[in-house]
């Protein structure tokens, strides 16, 4: 029964059809209680801080249940789990359009990527905002597809998962490519290609040949030992998992250092324009300031400047309350000017950067949330605050890689406004130079950038 391979479920969440096949083919299925010797068997939890116990429903007296696991339903020590292994797929022809051909870099790229796919190895590809990664990916997609493996595409953020949806549907147009998300009201079924976020990883077990990990960076994936357990335990035993970031986390630099983690970098645009470098400019206490409902005056400034000239910018701030006060300031102030704001809680966040696209607007207030897995044909971007914790190195080079991403707009501004430069802001800021020089130089040899800080 499809729906239920490569998953460990609890009894309680089949359906009865499910219940059924369960009732009549018990030799087909695994069967196991839900924590035992310390360790959830779902999520594979073993931190005692994560269990809560609790009098049990069953009358067991009182059993523990996993905390870690529970946003996705509730797993006790009593819980009844199942688990069917995934069947074997037979070689079959893959059918596959691509709109452009690869650039050189983009085909040495896929080729490391398929002879990794061949080696059942793991492999880290980092290519800078704009190189085109997803296009690497589907030569290594087809070519598992077409063997008869399991492929799934997992990423921490359900922005990023819609749109490369949709390039992967046009990619593989005969595939049909569930998308699986907390809030998707699709009903679920299991096929060769599956896409989804990294959370929904975590029910599945040993179910994957080819697992792609797209921005593990991101939150909330980086540093969350759930979801890197989650990934860990996704894939079949012989497997390659190929972890696609422009901004490598330093575990996977760590795996790379010590343990060889085989790595592809693409330091290059595909357009084969540098990226764009970001200028440094002093605020002050713009938080005191945006709280009296006043604009600091040099990026009050760069607005207007910016408007003037018709350019389109996002200006991205740390904190949602900030945020909307500095959007009724600039309403306030400027009338005239189409502002609009975005952030993770607004459930109009979807349409508003549609409209965006559709040049609907003149400026666009963003919290992080459109840091990355978005482009807009030709945008200047801003930060007010770049010195806020919430501004990793990661998170202020992905901003600064919405800048000039279209052959036809290879160029922008990127300027972070600050008050007082963090370490975080200097190694964005080197690290896109050590990029843009080692690409003009014909580099091969990256390492140096590891020690970057
Ligand atoms: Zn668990
Ligand atoms: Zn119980």
């Amino acid at each position: 029964m499809e729906s239920l391979e490569g998953r460990v479920l609890s009894l309680e969440e089949l359906s009865r059809e499910q219940r059924e096949f369960v009732q009549k083919h018990p030799d087909q299925l695994r069967k196991f209680y839900g924590i035992r010797e310390g360790m959830c068997r779902r999520c594979l939890n073993q931190d005692s801080r994560l269990f809560q116990e609790k009098p049990c429903v069953k009358g067991h007296g009182n059993c523990f249940y996993c905390l870690d696991c529970l946003a996705f339903s509730r797993v006790s020590t009593c819980s009844a789990l199942v688990y069917l292994p995934v069947t074997s797929l037979e070689p079959r022809e893959v059918d596959f359009y691509l709109e452009h051909s690869l650039s050189t870099d983009q085909e040495r790229i896929s080729g490391e990527m398929l002879e990794s796919l061949s080696k059942g190895e793991d492999r880290l590809i980092w290519a800078v905002t704009g190189a085109g990664k997803t296009e690497m990916t589907f030569a290594c997609i087809r070519k598992a597809l077409s063997q008869g493996k399991r492929v799934a595409y997992a990423s921490p953020r359900i922005d990023v998962c819609l749109d490369l949806h949709a390039r992967y549907k046009k990619a593989f147009p005969s595939e049909d490519i569930p998308l699986l998300y907390g809030e998707s009201k699709e009903e679920y079924r299991f096929r060769p290609f599956m896409m989804m976020t990294t959370h929904q990883l975590v029910r599945f077990y040993q179910a994957f040949d080819l697992l792609i990990v797209d921005e593990a960076d991101a939150f909330p994936f980086n540093g969350s030992a759930l979801l890197e357990r989650a990934v860990a335990k996704s894939v079949k035993k012989r497997h390659s998992i190929f972890w696609l970031t422009a901004t490598p986390p330093n575990f996977l630099i760590e795996e790379v250092r010590s343990e060889g983690l085989p790595i592809s970098i693409l330091a290059g645009r595909f357009h084969g324009h540098p990226l764009p470098e970001a200028e440094f400019s002093y605020v002050g206490d713009w938080r005191e300031k945006v709280i009296k409902g006043k604009l600091p005056n040099c990026i009050h400034q760069f607005l207007k400047e910016e408007v003037a000239q018709g350019q389109f910018l996002i200006l991205f701030m740390p904190h949602i309350p900030l945020m909307i006060k500095m959007e009724s300031i600039l309403k306030k102030l400027h009338p005239d000017w189409r502002v609009a704001s975005v952030s993770a809680k607004d459930t109009k966040r979807l349409e508003k950067v549609q409209e965006a696209k559709g040049a609907a607007y003149d400026l666009l207030l963003s919290t992080t949330i459109l840091e990355r897995g978005v482009t807009f044909y030709a945008i200047d971007v801003a930060v007010l605050g770049a010195e806020d914790e919430t501004f990793s190195s990661e998170s202020l080079i992905q901003i600064a890689g919405r800048v000039g991403r279209h052959k036809d707009a290879p160029s922008g501004r990127v300027v972070y406004f600050h008050n007082g430069q963090t370490k975080a802001m200097r190694k964005a800021q080197l690290t896109i130079r050590f990029l843009n020089r080692s690409y003009q130089e014909g580099r091969e040899d990256y390492h140096d950038l590891f020690t970057l800080s």
